[in-house]
C-alpha cells in the first residue's frame, strides 16, 4: 500500500521529530506502520464512540524509568467540549496528547474514551476516531489533493472541495499552477506554515472525528491569515470533543476549561475568568501576554516594557 521510495534515513529523521514535537503522528503511524511499543490487547474490540468523551484518571508517565513527566493528571473532556492545556515548555502538555493517541501506555491510571480504556481497544479504531491538527505539519509530496484526502480516503471530489473550503484553503488552492493537482512538499510547490496547517484542517474536517487533537502553532503569522486560520479552527473543533495545546491564550477564551500544567501537574484549572479572578500563574501569564502585545512594528520599543 504504501509505496518505499523515500530515502529510509527521512523515516528516521520523521519518527524523531514527532517523538519530540508532537509533529504528525497520523502521517507517522501509517507511513511508517511503526513498531511501537503499545500493542492491541488479544482480541481487543474496536472502540466505540458516541460522543468521544475523553478522562485521563490519576495518570503518571515517564518516558523512561528515571523521571515521571506527568504525575497524577486527572481531568474530563465532555463529549463535544473543549479543554485546553497551557503552561511553560517542557511541562508535559503534548504528552498528554501522545497519551490520548497512544503512542505510550501510562504507568499508572487510565486514558478513557467513552468510557472504554484505551489500552483495551485496537489502536486503528482508536486512532480513526482522533484527528490531529499538529503545528508542523508534513505534506507528502504528493498532489494538494491527497494531501487532503489522506483523511478519508473514499472521499469524493466534492467533500474535497467543501473540506478545503471551510478551512480556508480553497481559494488558495485555486491560485496554485494545478489548482488541486499541483505537487506540493518537499519536492513540490513549498507552502508557507499557515497553508499547511488549513490543509491540516481540511484533512481533518473530512476524516469528521469525534475527537480533535490541536497544536497551537507558536510562531507568529499575520493578522489576515491569523484570523482565517481561527476561523478554520473554530469550525474543525465546532461540535467535537476538542484537546487543545495553546500559546496565545487569547485563544482559548471560551474553552470550558483551561488546565495549567507545570512539570507534570496540573497546578490551576478553570475557565479563563474563574482563572483570572484566581490571580495565579494563568492571571499572570495573561498579563503578560497583554503587555507583550503592543503594536507588531513596534516591538524593540513597547511602552510598559520591564
Ligand atoms: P512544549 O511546549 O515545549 O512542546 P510540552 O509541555 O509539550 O512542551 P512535552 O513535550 O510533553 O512538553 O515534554 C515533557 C517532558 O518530557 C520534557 O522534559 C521532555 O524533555 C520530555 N520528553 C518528551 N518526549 C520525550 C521522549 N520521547 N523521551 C524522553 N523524554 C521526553
Amino acid at each position: 500500500i504504501i509505496q518505499l521510495y523515500v530515502p529510509l534515513n527521512w523515516f528516521g529523521t520523521y519518527y524523531r521529530a514527532i517523538q519530540k514535537n508532537f509533529v504528525d503522528m497520523e502521517n507517522m503511524f501509517d507511513l511508517m506502520r511503526v513498531d511501537s511499543d503499545v500493542k492491541d490487547a488479544a482480541g481487543a474490540p474496536e472502540l466505540r464512540v458516541r460522543g468521544g468523551a475523553v478522562e485521563f484518571k490519576h495518570v503518571s508517565f515517564g518516558y523512561g524509568p528515571e523521571k515521571l513527566i506527568l504525575k497524577n493528571v486527572s481531568f474530563k473532556v465532555a463529549a463535544g467540549t473543549t479543554v485546553a492545556l497551557v503552561g511553560p515548555s517542557g511541562a508535559g502538555k503534548s504528552t498528554v496528547m501522545r497519551l490520548l493517541f497512544r503512542f505510550y501506555d501510562v504507568n499508572e491510571g487510565a486514558v478513557t474514551v467513552d468510557g472504554q480504556d484505551v489500552r483495551s481497544v485496537t489502536q486503528a479504531s482508536l486512532r480513526a476516531n482522533i484527528g490531529v491538527v499538529p503545528q508542523d505539519t508534513v505534506l507528502f509530496n504528493n498532489s494538494v489533493r491527497y494531501n487532503i484526502l489522506y483523511g478519508r480516503l473514499d472521499a469524493s471530489t466534492a467533500d474535497v472541495i467543501s473540506a478545503a473550503k471551510n478551512a480556508d484553503i480553497h481559494d488558495r488552492i485555486l491560485t496554485f499552477p494545478d489548482a488541486y493537482d499541483t505537487q506540493v512538499g518537499e519536492r513540490g510547490l513549498r507552502l508557507s506554515g499557515g497553508e499547511k496547517q488549513r490543509i491540516a484542517i481540511a484533512r481533518t474536517i473530512l476524516k469528521d472525528p469525534a475527537i480533535v487533537l490541536l497544536d497551537e502553532a507558536t510562531s507568529a503569522l499575520d493578522t489576515n491569515t491569523e484570523r482565517n486560520i481561527q476561523a478554520a479552527l473554530a469550525r474543525v473543533c465546532a461540535n467535537r470533543t476538542t484537546l487543545i495545546i495553546a500559546h496565545r491564550l487569547s485563544t482559548i477564551i471560551h474553552a470550558d476549561e483551561i488546565l495549567v500544567l507545570s512539570e507534570g501537574e496540573i497546578v490551576e484549572r478553570g475557565n479563563h475568568d474563574a482563572l483570572l479572578a484566581q490571580g495565579g500563574i494563568y492571571a499572570s501569564m495573561w498579563q503578560q501576554q497583554l503587555e507583550n502585545r503592543g503594536s507588531p512594528n513596534d516591538n524593540n520599543n513597547g511602552e510598559g516594557a520591564t
